[in-house]
């Protein structure tokens, strides 16, 4: 998989595979620490690549109707699922990931990508849409207004974040394509292998049309000043750079349309009277461990803050640290492994320094660093223990409310009131989940109403569902994803909703004739 010299990773613009100019920036294996490939996007004409995306890619995706573009993300998909093993192999040496956790970048992308693919088909023949049905505009129902979704003539350029480079990009690929809108990604560079390869096996084996999908790897430099009106920026990744993106002028000054997902102290609040022998309350301790654990925290919906009654903050301390203390970090080639690596040295000096800070403000309830390493050297591997902190006091705490620690690292926070527990909540200043843990469907339903203008979504785990439910930071198609103020203000998925953000809605005022026959073509949604 290594070789002394990495090869340099081609970028793939403007219909052909190019190299950048220079050495590039070399991609590393995050637990032994080898060069594994390098990128690099010097010197590439980007506003000849999104001209011939925007030109060549998009009239030819908009000629298709949503049924054949979603054959198009079907025959994708069968490429995909044949490379299967080549991007676990990328994934466990260039994020550091165990199989398991691989799996729910690689299988959830391409999952992701199948759903599309299947509520393109319900759409039939058409290729625009109806946006609810005609009104009149004055007493006389000769004259009416239609509202219709097309797709927009621009690129979707999607910046994406390092811990998810293949679902990252098939979640938003999927909705754009269908919607007939060409796609340029970069992906982040600590990761960017697997979304090339992927991008490569789509690319090589023919199932898309020329410029329907590019892939940029290594700086962002000069990307956004290639946008143009009718563009899409779709961002992933930390607060800081969305706020350098939607102030760029290419953005500002043209509206260019932005959709940012970003970080988010998302909570998981265990329902007030809960008994700390229930079912209900091994179901949170269970959820926030796999949380904690699952891609070593490196997932903007982990639970961070961890909500309790006030009686049940020892039980949940020693119930959580008990489950800790049970994983094994290390090497993720080492089948004994349960929670592999950082994605670089660089993610965990961050981590190290957050954890720092949040230590100001609260107590250790659990030690990462008391887990030893299996099958890795702590001086050159990425991997760090999970560390469950707590404070009594919560509302003296701001970082922990503050600072996202992008790891395997959780903040134990006890209520006294369900008043205020949900203010604690709301100090994140918007997210993209919480998580609700109770058997009293009444208390369910007034949570979730509660928590709603906050978040993008309300997972809520009851015994009756405990088998069934899909997970706390598992990201489903058919749900929003994306969460309000502080996570980004984005809006993701959630079925055919996604296509929304890929299509321009225009008013028609005509007749009541004309706008039958322009029905005929369209497929309506609800409006
Ligand atoms: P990041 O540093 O903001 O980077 C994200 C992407 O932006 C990368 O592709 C990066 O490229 C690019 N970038 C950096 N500077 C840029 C600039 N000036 N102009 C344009 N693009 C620029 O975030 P990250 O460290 O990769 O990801 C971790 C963060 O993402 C966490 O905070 C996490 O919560 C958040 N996240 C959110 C979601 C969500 O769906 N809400 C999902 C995953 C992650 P380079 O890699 O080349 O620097």
């Amino acid at each position: 998989m290594t070789t002394d010299t990495p090869a340099l990773l081609q970028n793939y613009l403007a219909g052909r595979w190019q190299a950048g100019s220079g050495p590039g920036t070399l991609l590393r294996d995050p637990v032994l620490g080898t060069g594994l490939a390098r990128v690099s996007s010097g010197g590439l004409d980007l506003a000849e690549g999104f001209a011939f995306a925007r030109e060549q890619g998009g009239r030819a995706l908009r000629a298709l109707s949503y049924r054949e573009r979603a054959a198009m993300l079907a025959a994708a998909v069968k490429v995909l699922q044949a490379n299967r093993d080549a991007y676990f192999e990328i994934a466990t040496a260039n994020s550091g990931t165990t199989n398991r956790d691989s799996g729910a970048d690689i299988d959830g992308g391409i999952f992701t990508l199948g759903y599309y693919a299947r509520q393109g088909e319900t759409l039939g023949d058409a290729r625009f849409l109806l946006d609810g049905d005609a009104s009149r505009l004055g007493k006389d129902p000769a004259f009416q207004s239609q509202h219709i979704m097309v797709p927009t003539h621009g690129v979707a350029l999607f910046i994406n974040a390092f811990n998810f480079p293949s679902w990252g990009l098939w979640e938003k690929a999927g909705p754009a394509l269908l919607s007939g809108v060409p796609v340029i990604v970069k992906p982040a560079t600590a990761t960017a292998w697997l979304t090339q390869r992927m991008v490569q096996d789509v690319v090589d084996a023919g199932v898309l049309p020329a410029g329907a999908l590019s892939v940029v790897c290594g700086s962002s430099n000069g990307l956004l000043d290639a946008l143009e009106p009718f563009d899409l920026v779709s961002f992933t990744g930390s607060a800081e750079t969305a706020a350098l993106i939607r102030s760029h002028p290419a953005v500002s000054a043209q509206s260019v349309r932005v959709n940012v997902e970003a970080d988010s102290l998302n909570a998981a609040l265990l329902a007030p009277g809960t008994r700390p022998d229930s079912e209900v309350f091994k179901l949170l301790v269970g959820e926030v461990v796999r949380e904690m654990s699952t891609k070593s925290g490196q997932r903007c919906t982990a639970i961070r803050r961890v909500l309790v009654p006030a009686e049940l903050y020892d039980a949940a301390a020693e119930a959580i640290s008990a489950k800790l203390a049970t994983l094994s970090v290390g090497n993720p080639r080492n089948k004994d492994v349960r929670m592999g690596s950082l994605v670089s040295r660089e993610q965990l000096d961050t981590v190290q320094a957050g954890l720092a800070r949040l230590r100001a403000e609260t107590d250790l309830l659990h030690d990462g660093a008391g887990h030893a390493l299996v099958d890795a050297d702590p001086a050159v591997a990425a991997c760090v223990g999970p560390t469950l902190l707590g404070t009594r006091r919560p509302q003296d705490a701001r970082l922990v409310h503050e600072v996202e620690v992008f790891g395997p690292v959780a903040t134990l926070l006890p209520y006294a009131s369900l008043d205020e527990a949900l203010a604690t909540i709301r100090r994140g200043q918007g997210s993209l989940v919480t998580s609700v843990y109770s058997d009293d469907a009444t208390f369910i339903a007034d949570a979730a109403l509660e928590l709603a203008s906050s978040h993008g979504r309300v997972h809520a785990i009851s015994p009756d569902i405990a088998a069934l439910n899909t997970g706390h930071g598992n990201v489903m198609p058919m749900s929003l994803h994306g969460g309000p103020g502080r996570a980004g203000g984005g809006e993701e998925l959630g079925g055919l909703r996604a296509l929304g953000f890929y299509h321009r809605r225009s008013a028609l005022q005509a007749s009541a004739a004309a706008l039958e026959r322009l029905a005929a073509g369209g497929h309506r949604i609800a409006g």
